[in-house]
């Protein structure tokens, strides 16, 4: 807690912030709790450095020793995902994204991707974001019967609109993704191949979800959703592309790295490949599947009757409510969700049917398949009676009480 001491304004809300994190319960499924060692570095001394360039090659004088966690950072993150090159210092996920365009692409050069809409990234050429006004998107979708990706039906698009790179990878995907299929259909029409693995990155590190390495030139992440550690971004490459991604990362597109967060990235790439993490990653999915049954069993219809992964995709039709309103219910009893659009419906987020539910902060939290069964009850009495003070009060009091038993690992309330 002396971590923020010194300014009581910002502290105050700080700690009011670590309440509300201890005292609800997030099934946002990009979020989760880093390990006291990941905040630690994260709040270290090396935010005092600049080091522009990369290790061996800086800007500046007095870079050894952030080379020598830097390299650390990279060579983890090689061996962890089994690629040549890496490059540990994008900012975000989507700095990560824009830095692969920055190498493989020209402007107006045309890219195919993951549909908003059924559960894709903004960043894969949204028309509000840089990517769509820079270059050509084209998006493919999910099968509306199935909500599977449907691959025969991608390599159609792919045959017809000859993207320069296939973009696989989503947000709001709660399927296996075969990216050896998608490597193949990008050799067939001669595109480049990018995997971004923001959401499931810790899933693959652990050998829960097949990886994209071998299969994709590109491999883009986040730091901080299933893979746990400090907020941030990683690219992954071959070797001969190593000098055009650093570039593109700086000066390309950002200034000074880091250091803090790469050091904090060293820490999550390492453990990573605990057997303790192994085991969080297996229990991010059983309780995902758990969570998910157990909706049904409420009578929620949930999106593609399930999920492989760490998230799942209520479609709130039959409840009424809108994916907002139901994340505004849910809100109110304690339980953090976000609203999706009910991939393969034409739904944008502006209009979304569903909400996404993901499993691995409370999985960090050490939850099981109980605390999943109890909460799904809890989730579908608020979605019966959202409008009710009395029913939100209810939940809300024993939401808190079910997870207070489980802090965060880094709680000092702990002790
Ligand atoms: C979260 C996400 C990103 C962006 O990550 P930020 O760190 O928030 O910029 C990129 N791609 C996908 C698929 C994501 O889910």
């Amino acid at each position: 807690m002396d971590r923020v001491s010194g300014d009581p304004a910002t502290s105050e809300a700080v700690l009011a912030e670590m309440r509300r994190q201890h005292e609800t319960v997030t099934l946002i499924a990009s979020e989760n709790y880093a390990s006291p060692a990941v905040l630690e570095s994260a709040g270290s001394i090396l935010t005092n450095k600049y080091v522009d360039g990369v290790p061996g090659a800086r800007e500046y004088m007095g870079c050894e020793h952030c080379d020598t966690i830097e390299r650390l950072a990279r060579d983890r993150l090689c061996a962890l995902f089994g690629t040549e090159y890496a490059n540990v210092q994008p900012y975000s996920g989507s700095v990560a994204n824009l830095a692969v365009y920055l190498s493989a692409l020209r402007p107006g050069d045309r890219i195919l991707s993951h549909a908003t809409g059924d559960g894709g990234h903004h960043t894969h050429g949204s028309p509000d974001h840089i990517s769509g006004r820079l270059y050509d998107a084209a998006r493919y979708g999910v099968d509306p019967e199935t909500g599977l990706l449907d691959y025969a039906e991608i390599a159609a698009i792919a045959r017809r609109v000859r993207p320069h790179l296939l973009i696989c990878g989503a947000s709001a995907y709660p399927r296996t993704i075969d990216f050896a299929i998608f490597g193949e259909i990008a050799e067939e029409v001669g595109a480049t191949g990018l995997a971004d693995i923001a959401h499931i990155a810790g899933l693959i590190a652990a050998g829960v979800h097949p990886s994209p390495a071998g299969h994709q030139e590109w491999i883009t992440t986040t730091t901080h959703k299933t893979l746990r550690g400090p907020r941030g971004g990683a690219i992954m490459c071959l070797k001969e592309d190593a000098g055009a991604i650093d570039a593109a990362v700086a000066p390309g597109i950002q200034g000074g790295p880091l250091m803090h967060t790469i050091a904090g990235k060293a820490i999550c790439f390492a453990e990573a490949r605990t057997e303790e993490f192994r085991h969080y990653a297996r229990q991010v999915v059983t309780n995902a599947q758990t969570l998910a049954a157990a909706l049904e069993t409420e009578g929620l219809a949930v999106f593609s009757g399930g999920t492989d992964n760490h998230l799942l995709i209520v479609d709130c039709e039959g409840t009424g409510l809108s994916g907002h309103a139901a994340e505004a219910a849910l809100f109110a009893a304690g339980i953090c969700a976000d609203h999706c659009p009910v991939p393969g419906t034409g739904q944008e987020y502006a209009t979304a049917g569903g909400i996404r539910l993901g499993t691995p902060a409370v999985t960090t939290r050490g939850m099981g398949e109980g605390e999943m069964q109890a909460l799904a009850g809890h989730i579908a009495t608020v979605l019966a009676r959202p409008d009710d003070r009395d029913t939100l009060a209810g939940a809300r009091e024993e939401v808190r009480s079910l997870v207070t038993g489980f802090l965060p690992p880094e709680s000092p309330l702990k002790d």
